[in-house]
């Protein structure tokens, strides 16, 4: 019997190219880069090029391997432009050059995002409101949380004319706990926002944008896969998978390590000019 032309052999069970992973270090230029930025660039690197194993030597498997092994990216998040300086981010980028590491693609720089921030707070219309209070009123009228004063809600139903310039953009939070599991965590560790901090502020009232909406923006616009920083954000995520969620994007993995603190126990940081 004749058989007919031959087929490439099908593999017994094909597996699917796994999903990249793209990881992100997202420094704000307020300062140089101190031993504890250097951690967490080191961190998020290496959550990273750590997917990278030996190459088998198997031509398909090779292949699985360069997709499976991700990208790390450089963001400059100087979406604060009172705070932030030009030369600190030319000092951050010259520093992590020095120190050998390598970002892929461009660097992306928030203070060239607002438009981006903008439409998706526009997209989020219906659950924001414009906010008048100042921060006098709020220190000396709202109570005080873990994490600050927790907002009473004032200007939620009141009906101020809207302009984006005087006044902030508060996102409405509700009392539904928010809870993710950390990649550095044993237990789940859950928030109720609306109790413990309240609806926070997407616009400032000077019209920059705050960094709990630019940072959310970016990692779903980046198609960040897994964010690694330092403990000191930990609590700041609660409100970022929030965001996600009122703005219908995928929530990324998360893993806070400890951070790195000075003999006295105080967290290193670049306002404080931390060597
Ligand atoms: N820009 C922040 C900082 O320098 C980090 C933000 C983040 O990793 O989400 O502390």
């Amino acid at each position: 019997m004749k058989t007919t032309a031959s087929l490439p052999i099908p593999p017994l069970f094909y597996t699917f190219p796994p999903k990249q992973s793209i990881g992100r270090f997202a420094p704000s230029p307020t300062g140089e880069l101190h031993f504890g930025s250097l951690i967490a660039a080191t961190a998020s690197y290496l959550s990273i090029r750590q997917l990278t194993a030996p190459l088998s030597s198997s031509p398909s498997s090779r292949q699985d391997q360069s997709q499976a092994k991700g990208k790390w990216l450089l963001r400059i998040e100087d979406v604060d432009t009172q705070r932030c300086k030009k030369e600190y981010s030319l000092s951050i980028i010259k520093t992590l050059e020095a120190y050998g590491f390598e970002w892929d693609g461009d660097i992306i720089y928030q203070s060239q995002r607002n438009e981006a921030y903008q439409a998706a707070l526009d997209s989020i219309q219906h659950n924001t409101y414009p906010c008048s209070c100042t921060r006098k009123k709020l220190q000396a009228s709202a109570s005080s949380g873990k994490f600050g004063y927790i907002y009473p809600g004032f200007c939620r139903d009141s009906t101020h004319q809207s302009d984006h310039h005087q006044f902030a953009i508060r996102i409405k939070t509700n009392s539904k706990k928010i809870c993710f599991k950390d990649q550095c965590q044993k237990e789940v560790y859950c928030q109720n926002i609306n109790k413990e901090i309240g609806d926070f502020i997407l616009k400032r009232r000077d019209g920059l944008f705050a960094y709990q909406l630019a940072v959310v923006v970016d990692d779903a616009w980046q198609g960040v896969t897994q964010v690694v920083r330092g403990a000191d954000l930990f609590d700041n995520t609660p409100r970022q998978i929030f965001l996600q969620q009122m703005l219908a994007y995928s929530q990324p993995d998360y893993l806070h390590f400890p951070v790195a603190v000075s003999p006295s126990g105080k967290k290193l940081s670049k306002q404080n000019a931390a060597p």
